[in-house]
């Protein structure tokens, strides 16, 4: 049985109906590129870059960097990563950062708003993901767009990264976990190849539900009905651009969520390392078919709970 298992999951996760979910995981150092790989994930669609930035008394410089991403491309061994540029704020603080004590940092300077006001930081770590780009296949991600403005800013400054260091063009996506990132989709859409949808802050925000509240957090689930026809507005926008789409929040990583995410469209589930083989022995043995109806009925739902009953 153990070692049926151990076989199975790197087999691909297609559908009993031949429909194909990447299945990838959220990672934050090397150790644990490793890690996903033997986890049997087909890359990762998550990397948390503030973990390089943590528990230390200053930024890693470019050169320090470029040596992590180049030991991650290299333990993926031709799999694709997402390097997700700095998301710091919120309840991501760094103290020699020096970030600014907000009322609300949830709603303050965090991810790239931070970073575009921190240009010298951002075009560090850019200069560091470009020039190991050549090492493996990498993808850029932007997280906590909030508007346009935010997003062509940043890809403006990549690019003039890109043809300082003379890298060749990666693929750029974005998060959505800002509900007016869902509402400008069709906009977002045109200026990126690729989504990923941050369901841990993107049900924050739609439910306004702190996900750190110890009373809260428990009732902001991924599920609820309201984020669902969020994730379904952003996959239709991304079919009509046909761009593709992943998702890396939580729900991604849940058997019901799995399902009801991969039936609204959503390509490419990034979970945590355990949970990888288990989403992918799932999404094997079910059928898109069933996965599909299965989203259309959650969609239709008035409670999170409600849709957790239907599986
Ligand atoms: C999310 O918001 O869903 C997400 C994947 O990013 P993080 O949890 O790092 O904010
Ligand atoms: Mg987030």
């Amino acid at each position: 049985q153990r070692e049926l298992e151990a076989r199975e999951r790197y087999k691909p996760a297609l559908t009993v109906d031949g429909a194909r979910v990447e299945v990838v995981a959220n990672i934050s150092d090397v150790a644990e590129a490793i890690a996903s790989v033997e986890a049997g994930a087909e890359g990762v669609g998550l990397l948390r870059t503030e973990f390089l930035f943590v528990n230390r008394e200053a930024p890693p410089g470019e050169d320090e960097q470029l040596a992590i991403y180049a030991a991650m491309l290299s333990a993926l061994n031709g799999l694709p990563i997402i390097i997700r540029t700095l998301d710091v704020g919120g309840d991501k603080e760094i103290p020699y950062l020096r970030m600014p004590v907000e009322q609300n940092p949830f709603l303050g300077e965090r991810g790239i708003r931070f970073c575009l006001s921190h240009e010298d930081l951002f075009r560090t770590q850019l200069r560091a993901i470009y020039r190991a780009s050549a090492g493996g296949q990498v993808r850029i991600m932007f997280p906590m767009i909030a508007m346009i403005e935010e997003l062509e800013t940043a890809r403006r400054i990549a690019e003039e990264v890109r043809l300082e260091v003379g890298a060749a063009p990666v693929e750029i996506g974005i998060m959505i976990e800002i509900p007016s990132a869902v509402m400008m989709a069709p906009e977002l859409a045109k200026r990126v190849d690729f989504f990923s949808i941050g369901t841990n802050d993107l049900t924050q925000y739609a439910l306004a539900m702190d996900r750190m509240h110890p009373v809260l957090a428990k009732q902001a689930d991924g599920l609820h009905p309201a984020v669902l026809r969020l994730i379904d507005s952003t996959v239709r926008a991304a079919e009509a651009a046909r761009i593709w789409v992943g998702a890396c929040g939580g729900i991604a990583g849940d058997p019901v969520g799995a399902a009801v995410l991969s039936g609204l469209g959503v390509r490419e589930l990034s979970v945590s390392i355990p949970a990888v083989a288990g989403i992918k022995a799932q999404l094997r043995h079910s059928a898109m078919a069933e996965n599909r109806d299965l989203a259309r009925r959650a969609l239709a739902c008035t409670t999170a709970a409600e849709v957790r009953g239907l599986k």
